[in-house]
């Protein structure tokens, strides 16, 4: 069958487009922008999803954490709009859609979770209203929500900091580290949530094609640790040292407080559906994960 991905053309939506492609699945991209095996927002409104459509899947969004954008009310709400949106033309698509596709999986981010180091949230801790982003986190889960006699499974992904050569932190990352002016950011006392790329994909396709996962899903590994904790694995794995930490109050100059707490504080989330359904880890620790993407040359 037809995956349908809406931001199929980022970081994520990349690789997973490549693994689903390699398993045998047909992909077509829903983008701003036109191209080969690709349709544009505004043709998925207009003509619908391809009747062989078997799995939609939403991964767009205005990237967060660009730093030529300042923090303005305006960009807040492109980073908005960009997944609300969106996500509300794919379900609407789907309610249209005279061939039902059997699942609809959406991101979301684990912002949605409160920061702090006490205490460790699975898919039912609270969250969502008390800030920016975990109120995004809310709109953007709730826009991915359908009738329930549709009976076409929802899944969303809170997703935790995607670790992987080709894009997100690692790409803004790697070139600091390789001059040997790595480290955490802050103290490095606070959580990091991340997970592999190749697992992110690994559990959009476990969501796509496992019928009992449904819900909310925790989209990070099963180790749980500090921004230090990566530092020094990520250096580790460079041969590089990690101990020049980015202060806190650059970070919050560069990115605006309420965006650059992504950086400077952390939740400390566990995958317990993930686990509970039978997925498992590639890339379960950090330091194999950080081995992987550090490779000077790509073996695959
Ligand atoms: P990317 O920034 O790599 O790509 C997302 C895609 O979204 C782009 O390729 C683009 O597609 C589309 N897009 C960008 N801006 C807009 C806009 N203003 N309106 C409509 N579409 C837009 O993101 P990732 O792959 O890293 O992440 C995918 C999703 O997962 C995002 O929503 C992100 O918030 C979420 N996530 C990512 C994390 C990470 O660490 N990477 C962590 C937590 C959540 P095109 O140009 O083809 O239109």
């Amino acid at each position: 069958g037809t995956v349908v991905i809406g931001g199929g053309t980022g970081f994520i939506g990349t690789a997973l487009s490549n693994t689903l492609k390699r398993k045998g699945y047909d992909v077509l991209t829903v983008s701003r922008k036109l191209g080969p095996y690709r349709i544009t927002w505004g043709e998925l409104n207009s003509k619908g999803l391809p009747e062989s459509t078997t799995a939609v899947v939403n991964l767009a969004g205005q990237n967060v954490l660009d730093p030529m954008r300042r923090w303005t009310e305006g960009f807040k709400q492109n980073v908005w709009a960009s997944r609300v949106n969106t996500t509300q033309y794919l379900a609407q698509a789907i309610k249209e859609a005279p061939v039902k596709p059997k699942v609809f999986v959406s991101a979301s981010g684990v912002g949605y979770y409160p920061c702090g180091k006490d205490e460790e949230f699975d898919e039912e801790g609270p969250g969502g209203d008390f800030d920016f982003l975990s109120r995004l986190c809310s709109d953007w889960e709730n826009a991915a929500n359908l009738p329930h006699d549709l009976g076409v499974r929802t899944v969303k992904v809170r997703t935790g900091v995607v670790l992987g050569r080709d894009g997100g932190m690692i790409q803004q990352l790697i070139f600091p580290f390789f001059m040997g002016f790595g480290g955490p950011v802050g103290s490095g006392e606070q959580m990091m949530p991340w997970i592999h790329i190749q697992d992110i994909v690994g559990l959009f396709i476990h969501a796509i094609e496992t019928d009992n996962v449904t819900g909310v899903v925790n989209g990070v590994a099963p180790q749980i640790i500090t921004n230090r904790d990566f530092a020094k694995a990520f250096g580790r794995a460079m041969w590089r040292p990690s101990f020049v930490p980015l202060p806190t109050f650059v970070v919050n100059m560069m990115f605006g407080e309420e965006r650059a707490k992504i950086m400077t504080e952390g939740q400390k989330v566990v995958p317990a559906k993930a686990l509970d359904t039978g997925y498992t880890f590639k890339y379960p620790d950090i330091t194999k994960a950080c081995t992987e993407f550090s490779r000077l040359i790509n073996i695959d």
